[in-house]
């Protein structure tokens, strides 16, 4: 913090340019209404590289009126506050409507890469609440801060999060927490629940004016398509497809898979009670209140799969002709099973393609599956020892593909050396068949195995530091985050791991 501020007290942030496009929709989709005002706000952490994607640099949040806009104090000229309805599934059952509960979208950004909603969470009661405070906890709005640009930087597709704001209002969860407001950012936070609501209202005008909507500004490809509803929702499957492959390889899991947690475009959205895998437990469950499973890390390629069946149910009234009865309706599940269809065969191409870049192998054969034992065996070698899954594929990058020699590093995590032995000779065999060079391997699974992800502990310490008012830990985190890949010897600690107190963490939908 050097430079005094520039703009006059009362800046509104120009140059921001703002459009049109979600709010032209019409008002059965939202409500407008302003932010609800904490308290004494005062700035937590602002995040450069989501600044930059509106053309901001960070010093932005010195500037006067910086935190009052972002904790919803004050309305700048250029917003249009509005909370968006929907509805969706939840844990498998109809939930009807929800809708932003707690976020309310100040304006949509006309930015270089196109638009961007700058959204509110934690801004207050909206007419969505329901029994609900409107509010968030510092707690969660670090974690989800967090873990936005942490994913962001490893690649995946995801909103994004500019700053947190907090208050010392109390807020109510299982115990007195302060509440805190995380600005996000994307291009648009419509979700697969947006449809069911129109869907689930017999309202087919609103449902195409929504696809409509989202092909045009979003996926204008589709446009092209003989049947454009149909593409929208290959394309959304795809998408989905490579989304879910994508947490799987790095570990992520997302703990609240429902249809309203679910991005039309395929970003990551909605942190939680997410987690990413410390010891490797395919049937690692990161959110507490998930007694069932449902939501666990190997099911979440199955889920989604399921909530695009939901997605495909909304969308089916924009193809299906009413006029044409039974047969008519057989036609249309028909088109959608299509449009699903491609969902395995590209969960399955992702999936492949992704961990034969973390095993640092090229393709031999014809087909993915005859690199499917070796993985196989290497999942139940990972999930039978729980090795570490994040050290786990820094350390092998590592070793060499002639003998055991500089095995050392990925060999002692785990107890049983004999089984990762014998996985080893496959692994070398499989090397040497490809002729695999040592240093270009290691180089290349060393730019898609990330030393540093947010494990639970590394959040939970610049949470309790930040509720003494010490936010540093949370700017150190943040910037060690968005370099995931590289070595950064003064933060070696950030890539230890767990601390056994980190096992008694839990976190649960209570955000
Ligand atoms: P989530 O489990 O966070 O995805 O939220 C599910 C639904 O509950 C969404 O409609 C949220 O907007 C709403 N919701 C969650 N927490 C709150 C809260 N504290 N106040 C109001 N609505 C909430
Ligand atoms: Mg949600």
């Amino acid at each position: 913090m050097s430079a005094p501020p520039t703009e006059p007290a009362g800046s509104d942030f120009a140059p921001l340019h703002t459009e049109d496009g979600f709010a032209a929709l019409g008002p059965q989709f939202f409500t407008r209404l302003a932010p609800t005002p904490l308290p004494s706000p005062y700035l937590v952490g602002v995040a450069p590289a989501a600044a930059a994607l509106l053309g901001w640099d960070a010093d932005i949040a010195r500037q006067p009126g910086f935190v009052e806009t972002f904790v919803g104090n004050r309305v700048p000229d250029w917003a249009d506050p509005l909370a968006s309805v929907y509805s969706g599934h939840q844990f498998g059952v109809w939930a009807g409507q929800l809708g932003d509960g707690r976020a309310i979208r100040l304006a949509e950004a006309a930015t270089a890469a196109g638009p961007l909603e700058i959204q509110l969470k934690g801004a207050g009661m909206t007419p969505y609440s329901r029994m609900a405070d409107g509010r968030a906890v510092l707690r969660s709005s670090i974690r989800e801060y967090l873990c936005s640009e942490a994913m962001a930087a490893l690649g995946i597709p995801t909103t994004r999060a500019l700053a947190i704001v907090g208050s010392d209002a109390p807020v109510r969860r299982e115990t007195i927490e302060t509440a805190a407001v995380v600005t996000r950012l994307a291009p648009t936070f419509i979700r697969f629940g947006h449809f069911e609501h129109f869907a689930a209202h017999d309202d087919v005008a609103s449902l195409r004016a929504l696809a409509d909507f989202v092909i045009d500004r979003f996926l204008p490809a589709c446009r092209d398509d003989a049947q454009p509803y149909q593409a929208l929702l290959r394309e959304v499957t795809l998408r989905t497809a490579d989304l879910v492959a994508q947490w799987q390889a790095v570990g992520f899991c997302h703990g609240v898979m429902n249809t309203d947690n679910m991005s039309i475009l395929g970003l990551t959205i909605d942190y939680g009670p997410f987690g990413f895998l410390d010891a490797f437990d395919a049937n690692h469950i990161c959110n507490h209140s998930d007694n069932q499973g449902r939501y666990a890390y190997s099911q979440q390629p199955q889920i989604a799969f399921w909530n695009l069946h939901c997605l495909a149910q909304a969308l089916l009234p924009l193809w299906r002709d009413p006029q044409a009865g039974e047969a008519g309706k057989e036609a249309a599940i028909a088109a959608a099973r299509a449009a699903l269809d491609p969902f395995r065969e590209r969960y399955a191409s992702a999936f492949f393609r992704l961990y034969r870049a973390k095993l640092g192998l090229r393709r031999l054969g014809e087909r993915d599956e005859d690199d499917e034992p070796l993985l196989t065996s290497l999942f139940q070698l990972l999930h039978g020892q729980r090795v570490d899954y994040t050290l786990f594929w820094r350390h092998l990058s590592r070793i060499s593909s002639a003998d055991g020699s500089r095995d050392a590093p990925v060999r002692d995590l785990f107890l049983d050396r004999a089984a990762w032995d014998a996985w080893a000779d496959q692994y070398r065999a499989r090397l040497r068949a490809e002729q695999s060079d040592d240093a270009a391997r290691a180089a290349a699974m060393l730019a898609v195995n990330p030393k540093y992800v947010l494990r639970n502990h590394l959040a939970e310490t610049a949470i309790r530091h930040a509720r003494d008012k010490d936010f540093s830990e949370v700017e150190r985190l943040l910037a060690v985050l968005s370099r995931p890949f590289d070595e950064q010897p003064e933060a070696e600690a950030y890539a230890a791991l767990p601390p056994d107190w980190a096992a008694g963490l839990e976190v649960s939908c209570s955000s």
